[in-house]
């Protein structure tokens, strides 16, 4: 049987090398020349018997998406779009800081979500991407980038918080954080990964016990009637429901908080009324806030708040003892910041009527 290697977590590669009737080192040590390092050509894998590089080389390839365009930021942010086939594109982003490098990465060709507030849910939902292409974002982008001068590549740092929502792609997604956090592969620690989620809840259940990672969750509303609003899902996984599953995750989470992300919107979600709110929601789950300035796209019906109002709402959080940031602005001369990701969809799906019979169901 062929397959693309990319498209294999551990356990996967271990069974796929068994099918052929080889070791399960043997996975591991391809495991390593492809991830470790970002190997693709399998003569160049020269610890393997020759055998088993003709015998891969027969059955098997490494297929990461297919570049399309490159945009780089006055900020350092580089933004790839990447064709993932009929006619989709989706986009990964990286965001250098001064101690590591974050990787902003993609689930789904769109999203079928439909948060007031996102350019990737105004695209609408194709499909979910493979395993092969979420972890082919990481394994391209560290490739493109290059190691540093002490031989480390350069991405320390992944978020799921690219286009798409990860959760409603739930077996690739995870068979990609395995990648990330094994050592024959990235190696990179459970609290350097976060899924991000608008709180499709009974997915943050199977993650907590499939595969813990740092948690990020999309809140912007301190109440259903606004939720309902801005992120729909809420219709189907109130507040009540998704404050539960907060603190069920933190249970077994790698961080002993859950980040709530929190997008600014001018006169919709910014006052300081809506501040005490908050608090009084999130009072029992150990919580950070991480304050979102609205990054707009064309025909966004909403504005940035102000950032005196940011600052106001900030200080009422802090007051009352919750750690609170205010996400810079990163890559929006290239339309990288979050929210802007539109990547190139192409929405074959009745999308509103499919919304509607998930959010019955
Ligand atoms: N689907 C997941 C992850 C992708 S979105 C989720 O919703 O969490 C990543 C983050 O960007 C989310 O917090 C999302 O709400 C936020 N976001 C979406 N559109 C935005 C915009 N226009 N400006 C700022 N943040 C936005
Ligand atoms: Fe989908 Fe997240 Fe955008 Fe909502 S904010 S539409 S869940 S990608």
């Amino acid at each position: 049987m062929s397959g693309n290697l990319l498209d294999f977590d551990p356990g996967q590669m271990e069974a796929w090398f068994a099918e052929q009737g080889e070791k399960p080192f043997r996975a591991r040590q391809v495991l390593r020349w492809i991830h470790k390092s970002g190997e693709d050509d399998f003569d160049a894998m020269s610890d393997l018997a020759l055998s088993l590089r003709a015998k891969l080389k027969l059955h098997a390839c490494v297929a990461a998406p297919r570049m399309v365009s490159e945009a780089n930021s006055g900020d350092g942010t580089r933004k790839w779009l990447l064709d993932v086939g009929t006619g989709n594109a989706v986009e990964t982003v990286f965001i250098p800081e001064e101690n590591r490098g974050t990787l902003c990465v993609s689930t789904q060709a769109g999203c079928a979500l439909d948060c007031a507030f996102c350019s990737t849910g105004k695209q609408g939902f194709n499909r979910n991407l493979s395993t092969a292409e979420i972890i082919g974002q990481l394994w391209w982008a560290n490739r493109e980038i290059g190691r540093d001068a002490d031989g480390n590549w350069p991405i320390t740092n992944v978020v799921m918080m690219g286009m798409g929502e990860p959760l409603l792609n739930f077996d690739n997604t995870v068979s990609a954080l395995r990648l990330m956090l094994d050592d024959h592969a990235y190696g990179l620690s459970r609290r350097r990964v976060t899924v991000s989620t608008s709180g499709v809840v009974p997915a943050m259940d199977r993650l907590r016990d499939e595969c813990p990672v740092a948690l990020a969750v999309s809140l912007h509303a301190p109440n259903d009637a606004l939720r309902n609003v801005l992120v729909p899902i809420n219709q189907k996984y109130p507040l009540r429901e998704l404050m539960a599953a907060c603190l069920r995750y933190l249970e077994k989470a790698p961080r002993d908080f859950v980040t709530f992300e929190y997008v600014m919107l001018e006169g919709v979600n910014d006052s300081e009324k809506h501040a005490r709110e908050l608090i009084a929601l999130t009072r029992d789950v150990p919580c950070k806030f991480n304050l979102i300035p609205f990054n707009p796209f064309p025909q966004a019906p909403y504005r940035r708040s102000s950032s005196e109002a940011v600052r106001r709402f900030r200080d009422v959080l802090m007051q009352a003892d919750i750690v609170t940031t205010t996400r810079k602005v990163r890559g929006d001369d290239i339309a990288a910041a979050c929210g802007q990701l539109a990547g190139q969809v192409q929405d074959k799906t009745r999308r509103t009527q499919r919304i509607a019979l998930e959010l019955q169901a």
